[in-house]
């Protein structure tokens, strides 16, 4: 095995596949106003769907659920049929940089943690095309909470998303790529820890366990454990925001 399976086998074993809580997505997703009565929404990089799902409990629309690992859309599908949600989730195995819908599809367009996948910006100018008039985009980004980084934070992130920004600059994009900014706020730190964090550190030590003479898999590991320290050392200094903005009608 390489060692992005063993990356994948951490990783289906989690809850989610990065920070967020359903607490969030619905305070998000409260911002959306004069919605039609059965939106059609797209969750692009939806992983496991633990935001798919909360959005299919707070609309009556229908969600085509884009990720290009077919497990996690195969988990999705499974708890999707298993609240009976299963008719309103759409999973679909194809890159967000291969999308192929028409312009103007998507009433709302939704991406929680992965949308940077194409890069930020870019990927804005792609929601904002395939969003309908007035369509309503919801998405959480990395960004830097302080003027301020530490150097070995900074370096971090040099390796790791070098485009990371502060709030005010991601919300000069939005607004530059045609959005209304409605509102924006910070995860809180309980979906890095609780959500996210917690049950990694649990399963890299049972998986530590499982492979104990793999260096491979133990490197693996080993990375994984080094951000969980990242983000308990530096968390005043950087977290997700979640942005939530209306397509202008221009
Ligand atoms: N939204 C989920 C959540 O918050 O739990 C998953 C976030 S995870 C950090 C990023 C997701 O993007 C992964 O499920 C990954 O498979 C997916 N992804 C990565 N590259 C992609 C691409 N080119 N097209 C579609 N999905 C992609």
């Amino acid at each position: 095995m390489e060692g992005m399976d063993y990356f994948y086998e951490l990783f289906c074993s989690l809850p989610r596949g990065g920070p967020g809580d359903n607490n969030s997505t619905r305070k998000a997703f409260r911002y959306l106003k004069n919605l039609p009565s059965e939106p059609l929404l797209l969750d692009i990089g939806c992983g496991h769907g633990v935001q798919t799902l909360e959005l299919a409990r707070n609309t009556k629309g229908t969600i085509i659920a884009l990720d290009t690992y077919q497990p996690f859309l195969d988990i999705l599908k499974q708890n999707a049929t298993k609240e009976e949600l299963g008719a309103r989730v759409i999973p679909k195995n194809q890159s967000m940089l291969e999308m192929d819908f028409a312009d103007e599809t998507f009433d709302i367009i939704w991406s929680e943690g992965a949308l940077y996948f194409m890069g930020f910006q870019n990927g804005l100018k792609r929601c904002h095309q395939l969003l309908k008039k007035n369509g309503y985009l919801g998405v959480t980004e990395a960004v830097y909470l302080k003027s301020t980084i530490p150097v070995s934070l900074k370096e971090f992130w040099d390796e790791e998303y070098p485009d990371i920004k502060d709030i005010n600059s991601n919300i000069s994009l939005i607004q530059n790529e045609g959005f209304e900014l409605l509102g924006h706020f910070t995860l809180p730190t309980s979906s890095w820890t609780d959500e996210f964090y917690s049950p990694m550190k649990t399963q890299i030590n049972r998986l530590k366990k499982k492979y104990h003479d793999n260096t491979t898999a133990l490197q693996v590991f080993d990375e994984c454990e080094k951000e969980i320290k990242i983000y308990d050392t530096y968390s005043d200094y950087f977290g997700y925001e979640f942005f939530i903005a209306q397509k202008r009608n221009e």
